[in-house]
């Protein structure tokens, strides 16, 4: 890969069949990448064992050449350093180096026991309470493992592409971060951080569902020796015709099902960017259109860096259904 332009990421875990969700997904992560001359690297987030499947993921590499977005490197279906799963030791060095700047415990609390504790009027995430952060509990029991925030951090600031300034304070938001759970799994949050890092991601394009996280893995990529932290751009998420939120648990139509009732894949990207709302109504659409579509539905979010690099409106070409392309 040409080391020259910035690096972005699309970051699929195996847990099921693509959706239409991750369609919408996938045309803001090129789209972004295209605006800013970037490349998109493929990264198999596959840290939750139980739930991740290898024919889930042969499955989402055909669905993705199928819908025409590349990566810009190859995922061996061999050992890949672009495979969560594959890389355990890589976690295990970050978690030694997290020790030496800050404190890393032994957490027995389960989900189940601390829902418990769960104040009934709170909204939203409950920061864990800081129960095992002085218990020392030995080895020998199951166990997670947290690190203890420092207690001078000051709130993480940044400007989000889409969101604009954020202003997050983990230690009220999650309390001590979980890095490992009890089932000996690297949590999303720390490895995601640590990916970033190694694989050298210069911007993050992801669903505004995940804007709470941002402030969390700024501050632990500072711990593990990154000062300046990759950009953000949370996008919106896929809804349906009512405004509903789209999701696998919601039966979100997949692509595997839609190819095999003989969608072409631009009537599924059109679909896809009705449903993220890059387009009024569903229309057909190329991959290649990514870039276009987001500056044109976002064009704020990237007028300052058009103009400064002399670039003129952006024309879009979409194909209505039936019109000759
Ligand atoms: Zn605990």
């Amino acid at each position: 890969m040409p080391a020259d332009k910035p690096l972005t990421r699309f970051a699929p875990s195996p847990t099921g069949l693509l959706h239409i969700g991750h369609v919408g997904h996938m045309l803001f992560v090129w789209g972004v990448a295209g605006i800013l001359g970037g490349r998109v690297l493929l990264r198999i987030e596959d840290h939750d064992r139980r739930r991740c499947r290898g024919d889930y993921e042969v499955a989402l590499l055909a669905d993705m050449e199928w819908l025409g977005f590349e990566p810009a490197n190859f995922v061996s279906p061999g050992p890949s350093k672009h495979r969560q799963s594959d890389c355990d030791a890589v976690y295990g060095d970050a978690l030694r180096r997290l020790a030496r700047v800050t404190s890393v415990y032994r957490c027995v609390c389960t989900r189940k026991s601390l829902a418990r504790l769960r104040d009934p009027g709170l909204q939203g995430e409950m920061p864990y309470p800081g129960l095992c952060r002085r218990a020392g509990h030995p080895e020998s029991v199951s166990h997670g493992l947290r690190l203890a925030w420092k207690r001078d951090e000051r709130p993480e600031s940044f400007e989000d592409g889409f969101l604009g300034q954020q202003c997050q304070r983990p230690e009220r938001q999650c309390g001590d971060l979980l890095v490992r759970d009890r089932l000996g799994q690297w949590t999303y949050q720390f490895a995601v951080t640590v990916d970033d890092l190694r694989h050298g991601v210069d911007f993050v394009v992801r669903g505004e569902d995940l804007v709470d996280s941002t402030g969390r893995q700024i501050r632990l990529a500072r711990m593990l020796g990154r000062p300046d932290p990759p950009r953000y751009f949370h996008h919106p998420l896929a809804r349906d015709g009512q405004g509903v939120k789209l999701s696998k648990k919601q039966r979100a139509p997949s692509v595997r099902a839609m190819r095999q009732a003989g969608m072409a894949p631009g009537t599924v990207l059109g679909e896809a960017a009705r449903a993220v709302g890059l387009v009024p109504d569903a229309c057909e659409l190329a991959a290649r259109d990514a870039a276009e579509l987001v500056e044109r539905a976002h064009r704020q979010a990237f007028r300052n860096g058009r103009e400064a690099a002399g670039h003129g409106e952006p024309s879009v070409r979409v194909r209505r259904p039936g019109a000759a392309s």
